[in-house]
């Protein structure tokens, strides 16, 4: 069952791998949610820790250590900083950032693995592992790819695959190879200890059973693991790099890393309270209230991709219920994947956008990158994040709906009551329905708050906006001025009464915008309680003129991004070509048979129906011929028309698209896929032979 009213909220956004920068897909899956919860639950009183951090151990900080060719230590100094401060400049409002590599995480760990090993809570299991005998290691999980048993992707993880997401073991895959050396991997005994979930199936299914209030897809992905039967895992792994097993002889051993990271929540609390108060008292009541009853309760909210649901739902309950002093997660909203372009996000493929380069192109628009976030979130299924969408957005809603109400309220003010806030006089009926809907909108939002609805919430956010303009194009104080200025006193009270508001229910979306139009509006330290009243700014309270909270983007500037997406895609494919290898070796009497001479372009036109064929008229000295050439993706017919070309004369003819091709054109092809004619080093006469 849900907690209904807890004394404080224990809110957590998922560790991510400090193996590289941050992405919108995280944003849209995780970050963003997380941080719209937490500055809804601050405004309304409650109180929260907002925890945080980078995983900085497992398989994946190894493998990008080896591609940039660093230490996994450098690796993860590299990209905590820039995380950190890519999360700080979209004004995500973590209470700590803090790291697994901290010793207070190792600590934390080590007791909590200790503690389940002294409860005999552990299976102690040898088995066979793949190791790499070319590199003289056994092999992670991500160490291994092979073909996928359910969906035959060739390139599957040994943990999972990441096409169609089924959750492997190693074992399972078929023509398993090594990404150390690429070799075959072979079968090798180990120990390991492992959290036998088979036996804690019941528990766990208890657990999940009694949260049907979770999301469709998370409930549903537990849901079908329970029903497929959990298995053991292994809470150790044969790994130089992570938290040693605090177990004896266990050298070359490490704690499994989605055994430790989940800890990193907690050993993050407590570095937070270390970092404010210089020691870790005081944990406790955000992990084990129930210690102390006095306490009340703490609500525990993961927030996480999709990719994570397991982990967090299944696993880490497993391990606290185990352990038995600790609450369980209350909730899990874990959204889907966020699509760019037509496409999967992939760091690998570099299609992505991210976030510290959209900071440094797009300066003041972190508003607009979470608003788009949001408004667009794949909370239910996948979704996609487009440039166009991005730009449609930002001018027909921030800057057409939001930032126009607001300059209007404000600049009318400025105009017709001296910049300060006008008294309300008689109130109409149009009036009083504005006033209704004002104190009626909050509330509204907050449920879908409440709810991790947060597209709903900012879809009733911009409804209070267009409440607003409306109200203003009804009541049209630009006209009233001219008869009966007492009205537009009136009119523009409600209309800054309702500025006020939006500007604090906006804040969990919009922080940067709503203290923009606090600072307009002299308001400070209002919180959700003040929202939605009719009297929350005074009557003669000072109105300033602002600079626009939003501004139009061009279309050049989404060209530039969406042609920066495709360039840094290509570059990276490029990146990732190789060099032919040489073609099995000939006899120089195979060589001799060809007839390659120097020929002269004279005509040249476009077959008809042909994407690729150009129709050239060449001379080879004795004569001339007809030859169709598939270059037309690369050259316009006119470009070709005088180039002295690279020959070969005795293939035999061919027929193509009903014409007779005679010979072929001799072409270099880049790297990039692109063409190249070859020509002599001087003026060599047509038919003049190659050897
Ligand atoms: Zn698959």
């Amino acid at each position: 069952m849900p907690i209904s009213n807890p004394k404080r909220y224990t809110v957590t956004a998922a560790l991510i791998y400090a193996n590289g920068p941050i992405h919108i897909g995280h944003l849209a899956g995780c970050y963003v949610p997380a941080d719209i919860y937490v500055r809804y639950l601050r405004s309304s009183g409650k109180e929260v820790a907002f925890i945080s951090g980078t995983d900085e151990h497992g398989v994946p900080i190894t493998i990008r250590a080896k591609k940039e060719g660093l230490t996994p230590q450098q690796v993860v100094d590299k990209y905590y900083e820039q995380i950190d401060a890519s999360f700080k400049a979209l004004g995500v409002s973590f209470d700590v950032y803090s790291r697994t590599s901290k010793p207070v995480h190792h600590e934390t760990s080590r007791e909590i693995f200790r503690d389940l090993y002294d409860k005999k809570v552990f299976v102690e299991e040898t088995t066979e592992q793949y190791y790499d005998e070319t590199a003289q290691q056994f092999l992670a999980d991500r160490y291994i790819v092979g073909t996928c048993p359910v969906c035959a992707n060739p390139n599957a993880y040994g943990d999972q695959c990441e096409r169609c997401g089924s959750t492997l073991s190693p074992l399972e895959l078929k023509d398993p190879r090594s990404t150390l050396s690429g070799s075959k991997p072979v079968l090798k005994a180990t120990k390991n200890w492992y959290l036998p979930l088979d036996k804690m199936q019941p528990d766990i299914e208890a657990y999940v059973n009694g949260h049907s209030e979770w999301k469709t897809n998370v409930f549903g992905q537990c849901q079908s693991w329970l029903k497929d039967g959990l298995k053991p895992r292994a809470m150790t792994r044969d790994l130089d790099w992570g938290i040693k097993v605090p177990v004896e002889d266990t050298d070359g051993k490490v704690l499994y890393v989605w055994f430790e990271a989940p800890i990193g929540y907690i050993s993050a609390t407590k570095d937070w309270l270390i970092q404010k108060n210089g020691s870790e008292e005081g944990w406790q009541k955000w992990w084990q209230p129930g210690k102390d009853a006095a306490e009340g309760e703490t609500k525990l909210v993961h927030f996480i991709g999709k990719d994570n649901i397991v982990f967090h739902c299944i696993i880490f309950p497993a391990m606290l219920m185990a352990e038995g002093n600790y609450i369980l997660a209350d909730n899990v909203p874990a959204n889907e994947f966020m699509n760019l372009e037509g496409d999967k996000i992939s760091t690998s493929r570099n299609w992505a956008v991210w976030l510290h380069e959209y900071l440094e192109e797009l300066p003041d628009k972190q508003d607009v990158l979470r608003y788009v976030l949001t408004a667009n979130a794949p909370e239910t299924k996948d979704s996609e994040f487009t440039w166009k969408d991005f730009q449609t957005r930002n001018n027909s809603e921030l800057v057409g709906i939001y930032g126009n109400f607001i300059n209007r309220a404000v600049v009318l003010t400025q105009k017709f009551c001296d910049g300060k806030v006008p008294q309300r006089g008689e109130l109409q009926e149009i009036d009083q329905a504005a006033l209704a809907d004002l104190a009626a909108f909050p509330g509204k939002i907050a449920e879908s708050m409440e709810n991790y609805r947060f597209r709903e919430a900012l879809s009733l956010i911009m409804d209070l906006a267009r409440t607003g303009n409306k109200y203003l194009a009804d009541t049209q104080p630009w006209h009233a001025i001219k008869t009966d200025p007492g009205r537009v006193n009136t009119i523009l009270n409600i209309a800054l009464q309702i500025s006020a508001t939006l500007s604090i229910v906006s804040e969990p979306v919009l922080p940067f915008t709503a203290a923009k139009i606090q600072d307009q509006l002299s308001i400070s330290g209002k919180n959700w309680q003040d929202a939605g009243d009719a009297d929350l700014l005074a009557v003669g309270q000072p109105v300033l003129e602002g600079k626009l909270l939003f501004e139009k983007i061009e279309d050049s500037v989404i060209e530039k991004q969406v042609q920066k997406l495709h360039d840094a895609k290509r570059l990276n494919e490029l990146e990732g070509k190789t060099v032919a290898p040489v073609k099995a070796e000939i006899q120089f009497d195979d060589f001799a048979k060809m007839d390659i001479r120097i020929a002269t372009i004279l005509e040249a036109e476009n077959v008809p129906k042909s994407k690729k064929l150009l129709k050239l008229l060449i001379d080879i000295g004795s004569e001339q011929r007809t030859v169709l050439s598939g270059i037309s993706e690369h050259f316009k017919a006119e470009e070709v028309i005088g180039k002295k070309v690279l020959y070969l004369a005795n293939l035999a003819p061919r027929k193509m698209m009903g014409m007779e091709s005679h010979g072929m054109i001799l072409m270099a092809e880049d790297r990039d896929g692109s063409l190249a004619f070859m020509q002599p080093g001087k003026d060599v006469w047509n038919g003049g032979t190659v050897n």
